[in-house]
């Protein structure tokens, strides 16, 4: 089969497996409760601990290392990105790592190993207000940094499995529910076979939630290909 999605084998995510260095941004334009941020990162362990156990379940040992600014401390940035609609910023990973002292795309992953021990690393950032998540895989041949991030909200909140759904991405994962790039048809489709899936719809509790084994196969913790996979690929 052709390669489609580059994703799983470019950028600081490449795959499911190792050691992985996940650098956590709080950030917010107002005051937040400390208790309310722990209180969240509990939520990215609880995304982790998922994840270590799912690469598990395909012989895979994964660990990750954590790294978080803005916790204790504010971390200062001019202004918290907003996206509610249009097109979304690509280079918020860049910015916010610019701004914690980070050195350019191309010495980041001999940095990243230095500070952390990890060959892999991706940035999550947790924006005190509202708006609409994303992540940024990079789909081209660099070893930059890949990162995502999420809004958090008393309207909106932050929930582990979206934490997961986001970091999929980042792996090489694609959406599964109906979007511009998967028809409503892959949508119902995926809805018969996997209604619990991760890219799918990942409202259910953690221990409910699964993956498919296309998303397996596109992180790279399986290496079965299967015919109905090229259905649901972006071209
Ligand atoms: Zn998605």
């Amino acid at each position: 089969m052709k390669v489609y999605y580059p994703s799983k084998t470019t950028g600081s995510a490449k795959k499911l497996e190792g050691s992985i260095y996940v650098i956590t941004f709080f950030v917010s334009e107002t005051p937040w409760p400390l208790n309310e941020k722990m209180e969240l990162f509990k939520f990215v362990r609880d995304a982790e601990s998922w994840l270590e156990g799912k690469a598990k379940e395909y012989g895979k040992t994964v660990r990750f290392v954590n790294g978080v600014h803005g916790l204790f401390e504010p971390f200062e940035i001019d202004v918290v990105p907003d996206y509610n609609s249009g097109t979304p910023q690509t280079d918020i990973a860049q910015k916010y790592l610019k701004a914690a002292g980070c050195p350019s795309d191309t010495t980041y992953p001999a940095w990243i190993k230095k500070n952390s021990g990890c060959d892999q690393s991706l940035v999550f950032i947790i924006a005190n207000k509202k708006g609409r998540g994303y992540a940024n895989p990079i789909c081209w041949e660099s070893n930059g940094p890949e990162g995502t991030i999420l809004y958090h909200s008393e309207e909106n909140k932050l929930i582990a499995s979206s934490i997961i759904h986001e970091f999929f991405h980042l792996f090489g994962a694609v959406d599964l529910y109906e979007t511009d790039v998967q028809s409503a048809d892959n949508s119902a489709r995926m809805e018969i076979m996997y209604p619990k899936e991760v890219m799918h719809n990942h409202y259910f509790p953690l221990a409910e939630l699964e993956i498919s084994p296309l998303t397996a196969w596109l992180v790279g913790l399986s290496e079965k290909e299967e015919s109905w996979f090229e259905t649901f690929l972006p071209l």
